[in-house]
């Protein structure tokens, strides 16, 4: 029976409601997910994208290939370790565990022992003065950028919450009297970036009521520069990491240890954003500032990334002078950026356990990563050619990690992304390469299905 407009032989909601497999659905998802499924299905089929015979089928793959949310699990073949589109670092296996164990009720703010309420975050603070004995307290808030601005907002003027008293007597101590709106931050203009997305820190900052103290140029700034800058109104120097991007060629700056002089003649707080959170230095990226050394060299307080080179989740990681870190702690917007239980979870699995994936990524055996990439080149009827991976988003702009890639047709990229499991690859120059970096060892035999799959589906 062929009917002149097929669109009114679209089964209808009710009858695509009562189909045994979409009941059976209905005990994981709920009905609005359901029904929203089926709307979109008769849609395609009103629209002549597939047939009315195809609408029930349909409806009932969709229903069952519906993982619990729209975030596709993706295996990273791009060579690009800390990679902001596909959600930055990768949890360990100690911290998914932790986390998992963390879902339901959990002790975030009781003491087991005496059935009180205790701090919350204890356990992570813990992990990470021990990882960290150069800082003497710390905080973990929600990212990076919350961090800067919880940071700028709370010291303003006077290194610390007990200064103020403390040092009452002092002559020079005009930036604490509360009788100066002591707002201005003061920054390098070689530092002011943008961290992605179109977000700018300077916007960020000014977002707080502070005002901006540009100093020296894009590409030089020196310690008088900041000398000349400092006055009544001055609230605190900021260096920031310019994690994005290298200036090269003629330039200058002025690092913590040079501002701490600075800093102890006016007394004021010097903050260190860092970006990426390297405990200790890494010789094998050499321009990448880390906490250890930031603190060391006299910086009040840094603050670096959970997702970075730290390889944990997303968080903001505050860490020096209690003084500090207590006024910083103490701060109505703290409660703000409070982190999730989950994130507590995960940083303290992160820090306290050796398993890292993107310290594995950065530092693999580039001899195993070709005899690897060798082995999928096999089962794939690929060819590896040499191929850079990088640090990405997080770092260490520039830095090539020398390594292998297996090099297929550029018009696999696509059906590789949409494939199950689902591979990204990167795409160069009409090619399409596929980097085991950072591709667990043990996911290599699903990347060369995968790329027959492909393959098959493309032919
Ligand atoms: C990445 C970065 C930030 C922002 O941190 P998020 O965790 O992404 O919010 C701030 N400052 C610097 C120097 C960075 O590299």
């Amino acid at each position: 029976m062929v009917d002149a407009d097929p669109r009114r032989n679209i089964p209808r909601t009710d009858h695509l409601l009562n189909l045994p497999e979409v009941v059976a659905a209905g005990e994981r998802l709920s009905q609005a997910t359901i029904r929203s499924i089926i709307s979109e299905t008769q849609t395609a089929a009103r629209t002549g994208e597939i047939t009315v015979a195809e609408v029930a089928p349909t409806v009932i793959r969709h229903l069952s290939s519906r993982s619990a949310s729209s975030l596709t699990p993706v295996l990273n073949a791009t060579g690009i370790i800390v990679h902001t589109n596909l959600g930055r670092a990768p949890l360990s296996e100690s911290a998914r565990r932790a986390v998992a164990d963390a879902t339901g009720y959990v002790d975030v703010e009781m003491d087991l022992e005496t059935g009180r309420r205790s701090k919350r975050g204890a356990g992570a603070k813990q992990a990470l003065l021990r990882a960290c004995p150069e800082a003497e307290d710390a905080l973990v808030v929600n990212n990076g950028a919350a961090a800067l601005l919880l940071v700028v907002t709370a010291l303003r003027g006077g290194r610390g919450a007990s200064a103020v008293a403390d040092d009452a007597t002092d002559d020079d101590r005009t930036n604490s009297d509360n009788s100066v709106a002591a707002d201005e931050i003061i920054v390098s203009r070689g530092e002011l970036i943008e961290i992605g997305a179109g977000f700018r820190l300077p916007d960020l900052m000014m977002t707080t009521g502070a005002r901006l103290r540009e100093v020296g140029t894009t590409n030089r700034t020196h310690l008088d520069d900041y000398a000349q800058a400092i006055g009544t109104e001055t609230a605190s120097l900021l260096k920031v990491h310019t994690s994005n991007f290298r200036v090269e060629g003629f330039t200058a700056s002025v690092e913590v240890a040079q501002l701490r002089g600075l800093a102890d003649e006016h007394d004021l707080p010097l903050i260190a954003d860092l970006g990426s959170g390297l405990f200790e230095p890494d010789p094998s990226l050499p321009d990448e500032p880390d906490i250890a050394s930031a603190l060391a060299a006299g910086a009040d307080v840094v603050i670096v990334s959970g997702d970075k080179l730290l390889g944990g989740p997303q968080a903001g990681l505050i860490l020096g002078r209690s003084d500090a870190v207590q006024r910083i702690a103490k701060h109505p917007l703290a409660r703000a950026m409070r982190t999730d239980k989950l994130t507590l979870a995960a940083i303290e699995a992160t820090i306290a356990n050796t398993e890292n994936p993107v310290q594995d990524a950065l530092h693999i055996d580039v001899d195993q990563l070709r005899e690897r990439s060798e082995r999928v080149a096999g089962l794939v009827s690929g060819t590896v050619v040499a191929h850079d991976g990088r640090v990405g988003g997080g770092g260490a702009p520039g830095v090539p990690l020398p390594g292998w890639a297996v090099e297929l047709p550029e018009e696999l990229a696509r059906p590789l992304r949409l494939g199950d499991p689902a591979v990204v690859a990167r795409v160069h120059q009409g090619r399409c390469l596929i980097d085991l970096r950072c591709v667990p060892e043990a996911d290599d035999d699903r990347i060369g299905e995968a790329v027959n799959r492909a393959r098959g589906n493309h032919a």
